[in-house]
Order: C-alpha cells, then structure tokens, then sequence
C-alpha cells in the first residue's frame, strides 16, 4: 500500500502536459529483483541534459568476465524504437556493442506518465527492477527525486495519418489525434478476467491516476513452460497476480482494480510508446496486442515521414472516444472493414 507521503505527493504533481522539457531534480536509488532473470538489481535514476532522452547505461560490465575487451562496455543504450531487439514476455533493448537491458517497459511508463523527457537510468544488471510489477513504485521514485524544469521546448511525435498492422490475430493502428488516448480489446481464455476492453484519456495525470497501480499477471498453468523458457525465474504474488487453476486470484487482497488486466495492458502500451523518443499525439488501438505490437505499429509509423511529424503543441483532453475498428474483436473476421475516422 502506499504511505500517506506517497499518496500526498502522487496527488500533487498533475501539470505533465507542459510546453517545456523536464528532467529529475536529483539523483534516486532502488533495488529489487529482475523478473526474468531472478537476480537482485540496483537502479539509479540521474538527471540528464535537455534532449538527451532516456538513455540507459550498464554499470557491471567493466569486469564482466564474458564481456569481450573489444566491446565499448560504457556506452549508452538509447531507449528507442529502433533499439528494441527482443518483445518475448518484456521489452529489451540493445545497443550496437550488444549490450541489452531488458523489461524497461514499467519504468519507460512511468517516466511517461510522469512527463520525464530526460534521464539517465543505470543499472548493474540486465534487468530493470520489477519492484511491485507495476510502475507505481516508479512513479514514487520519480516524484521523490523531484522534477527539474529545462530550457528546451518539448518534441511530441504528431501522428498525421492513420496506420496499422496486422499479425495473425493481433492488430493495432495509430490514429490522429490532438490527445493521447488508449483503446485495448484483450482475450484471455479466463473467467477470472471479466473487463475485456478499455478506453483510457492519458492526458495530463491520467496514467498516476488511472493506470501506474496496475500489476503484470500470469497464469499459474503457464509457470513451468516460463520456466523452461528461463523467464519468470523471479516472479512471485509480491510482484505479479497470478490467476491460479481453478481461476481465483492467487494474491492476498486480490485485485487493485476491477479491471487490473486491461489497466495492465494501457500501462505496457504507454511504456512501449514512449520509445517514439517523445510523447505521442495520437490514438493508440489494440486487438490482443502486447509488446511485440506495440514496437511494430511504432516501427510502421515511422517507416514513412508522411506518416508522423514533430510537434511542440501538448496534448488536449479527448472530447469524445475515437472509434477505430468497424467492429469489436469478438466479431472480427478476416474480412473486417475499417471505420473511417477524422482527427
Ligand atoms: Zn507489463
């Protein structure tokens, strides 16, 4: 639960949509587990020139032992679209000596939703820490360090004009829009997860408050093939909910939202988006998407400068949802038309 001191300061900070560039105030420390890996990680969050961006930098390569003498070991590691090198189970960057940093997607929102433009995140593993498998513990980390307003005007990426991809049964589109907003359809096999879909308004402190709280899941039937897979290995109800067997929530004091799933879900898109180098102007839609959409609708965007441009107007609130699909996903065929939408 969160102190009183977090919940005052959460309350507090809500001007995120600023004309300005913001970095941190101060320098913050954090430990915890790495998800995938099971290993402990410390994390420093440290102020950043303007236009810098999120960078991250790996500490314990200097003595790693398998880590070749050729390779740049200090070099930076630019969270990027064009960086991303593996989707399975969490984002992973990794930059040109190789060097990867994986699940970054529940600090890239929190960093989002807290308007940070830049950052320098260290860290002496492979791994960002999962903390509560939310990005609260982020966002609190954020707002302890304190936010430093920089001389720099903000760069949003404006979408000019719808595009969308499709693989196999997921699909996702980028829409124009004068705000940020975030419609997702999910389907899992699971009555344990009634709410299937969502539409949520980012705008200015709609992530601190709608979406930060909103823990990863998995299924319990789906451990040992995580397993197998070396992912996981540092997963449990402290950090994940888990939907057990026979379909209860295995956590004690179950959900933080009716609706934690597809909360869930918003918080990985906005994190993975904000790898546009910048805050999205546009409408995000996703049919059972994960992070392997959420980088391909970024890299189809950007793969045609008619598509997008750079903008320092701020996001507007949405006056009414857009509607993307010409139906829901439970009635989706091969043959689905596409609704028309204007700005
Ligand atoms: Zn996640």
């Amino acid at each position: 639960m969160p102190t009183r001191e977090f919940k005052n300061r959460f309350e507090r900070i809500e001007d995120v949509a600023s004309k300005q560039q913001y970095t941190l105030k101060n320098a913050i420390h954090c430990s915890g587990v790495a998800l995938h890996r099971g290993i402990k990680v410390a994390m420093c969050l440290r102020p950043a020139l303007a236009d810098t961006g999120i960078v991250f930098h790996r500490t314990d390569l200097h003595t790693a032992m398998e880590t070749p003498a050729t390779v740049a070991t200090d070099a930076d590691l630019p969270a990027r679209w064009d960086t991303v090198s593996d989707t399975v189970m969490s984002t992973t960057v990794q930059n040109d000596a190789g060097i990867k940093v994986a699940t970054i997607e529940h600090l890239m929102a929190a960093l989002a939703g807290c308007g940070i433009d830049n950052v320098r995140v260290e860290l002496d593993g492979p791994e960002v820490p999962i903390m509560d498998g939310s990005s609260a513990p982020f966002v609190f980390l954020i707002e302890c360090a304190g936010l430093q307003l920089q001389q720099a005007c903000r760069r949003s990426v404006r979408v000019l004009r719808r595009v969308e991809i499709e693989d196999g049964d997921r699909r996702a589109a980028l829409l124009p829009s004068n705000g940020f907003t975030v419609a997702l359809e999910i389907d899992f096999d699971s009555p344990a997860i009634t709410e299937k879909a969502g539409y949520f308004d980012l705008h200015n402190g709609g992530f601190k408050r709608d979406i930060c709280r909103a823990r990863t899941f998995g299924f319990e039937r789906e451990v040992s093939r995580l397993m197998e897979l070396g992912l996981g290995q540092g997963g449990s109800l402290d950090n994940v909910v888990v939907v057990g067997q026979d379909d209860e929530i295995m956590n004690e004091g179950g959900l933080r939202y009716g609706d934690e799933f597809i909360r869930h879900k918003v918080l990985d898109c906005v994190g993975d988006l904000y790898l546009a180098g910048g805050p999205i102007l546009g409408h995000f839609a996703g049919q059972r998407t994960g992070h392997t959409s959420n980088n391909q609708i970024l890299r189809k965007l950007f793969s045609d400068p008619a598509n997008w441009e750079y903008t320092h107007d701020v996001p507007q609130p949405s006056m009414a949802p857009i509607q993307a699909w010409a139906r829901p996903m439970a009635a989706m065929g091969r043959d689905d038309t596409v609704v028309a939408v204007t700005a």
